[in-house]
């Protein structure tokens, strides 16, 4: 097992640059996911790692050998792909030992590290079936079991999860993660799913266009995006223009929709128009009674609401191009459209993006 390190490396296509001087480093045993939408460069990363392409510019690490100049098949890598690509004429056992028998290992040797593999796999059963005979999820731990026989340096997993359907997607999510921590084997995942991403994640890297725009934890991620883009794409989001227009301590006194706010200071120097990022979790309804320092309010009208079971989400017009999302107790959230509301949020809840 080892750690990569991808050094400054550009991928170009032709013309098109799909990866722009991109630097990471993974950490031995650590499970890392590339998340950002279709066409950023997940899987143009994963393959660079993997061996099947080539970087125009840069260099890969795999431990302490750069191995950008050698050939896949001598990287010692595990891949697993959306479609599972298990071989049907062959048995699952057979499958699973695959890699070994390639490599000369004694039958004996075989069979105990593939009975080893399938109690991991919770499937000591299914050995002598075919892959046919299998459902979806089971294949795609099959596919685990066989891309980490052979014990591979790192495990690189394109979208594993991408064919199956959600309730069986957040079970396997938690089973990968499992085998991943018992086997302490280095991942790099590939999703464009954040809730996938921050459930099974050490750290999560967030791509776009080519480009690294945060890495972080999921909390890390989803509580301090650093980019409008990052706030955006990771979980749901309230994003207000705003003008800073002045500063109190470790705040900034910004106008918004025609209301003073205060919001904590960001890292570096921050002037003119920004946006303020509050999630919908953080706001509350309040009453104008209230004058609590520690509390900005802003006033609107109630435009829809959709009911979650648990919660009920409220869209409120608040003049600006997109309502604002609020999330509120079911029996606490007003039914009637047009209603005036004034809602808030904690000061500290709030965070200043400038990019
Ligand atoms: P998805 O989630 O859709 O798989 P991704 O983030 O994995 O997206 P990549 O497959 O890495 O995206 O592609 C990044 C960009 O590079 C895309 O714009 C894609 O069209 C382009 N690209 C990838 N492979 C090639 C290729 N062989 N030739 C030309 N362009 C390519």
């Amino acid at each position: 097992m080892s750690g990569v390190k991808i050094n400054n490396v550009v991928k170009r296509f032709g013309d098109f640059t799909a990866l722009h001087e991109l630097n990471l480093e993974i950490q031995e045993g650590e499970f890392l996911s590339l998340l950002g939408p279709s066409g950023c460069g997940k899987t143009t990363t994963l393959r660079l790692i993997a061996g099947f392409i080539q970087p125009t510019q840069g260099s890969i690490i795999l431990g302490d050998q750069d191995v950008t100049q050698v050939a896949p098949q001598h990287r010692e890598i595990g891949m697993v792909f959306q479609d599972y690509a298990l071989f049907p004429h062959m048995t699952i056992a057979d499958n699973i030992g695959f890699g070994l028998r390639e490599r000369g290992y004694p039958k004996e040797q075989i069979r105990a590290r593939v009975g080893d593999l399938l109690d991991l796999i919770r499937l000591a059963e299914v050995g002598e079936r075919y892959p046919a005979e299998v459902s979806g999820g089971q294949q795609q731990r099959i596919a685990v079991a066989r891309a980490v026989a052979y014990p591979p340096k790192v495990l690189l997993m394109d979208e594993p999860l991408g064919a199956l359907d959600l309730k069986l997607r957040e079970t396997m999510q938690v089973e990968l993660r499992r085998i991943q921590q018992e086997l302490k084997i280095t991942t790099v995942y590939v999703t464009h799913d954040q809730t996938e991403a921050m459930n099974m994640s050490d750290r999560i890297v967030v791509m776009n266009t080519g480009r690294i725009e945060q890495i972080g934890s999921a909390e890390g991620i989803y509580d301090d995006p650093r980019t409008r883009f990052v706030a955006d794409f990771v979980g749901q989001i309230n994003l207000l223009d705003a003008e800073v227009t002045g500063a109190d301590g470790d705040f900034l006194i910004a106008e918004t929709l025609g209301s003073q706010v205060r919001v904590p200071k960001g890292e570096g120097e921050c002037s003119g128009k920004v946006s303020i990022a509050v999630r919908p979790e953080h706001l509350q309804l309040v009453d104008t009674s209230s004058s609590d320092n520690a509390l900005n309010v802003i006033s609107g009208k109630l435009s829809g609401r959709t009911f979650a079971g648990n919660l009920t989400r409220l869209f409120v017009d608040v003049g600006a191009e997109s309502p604002i999302v609020v999330e509120a107790r079911p029996q606490d959230a007003p039914s009637e459209i047009g209603v005036s509301i004034n809602i808030g949020w904690k000061v500290e809840n709030s965070r200043v993006l400038t990019e």
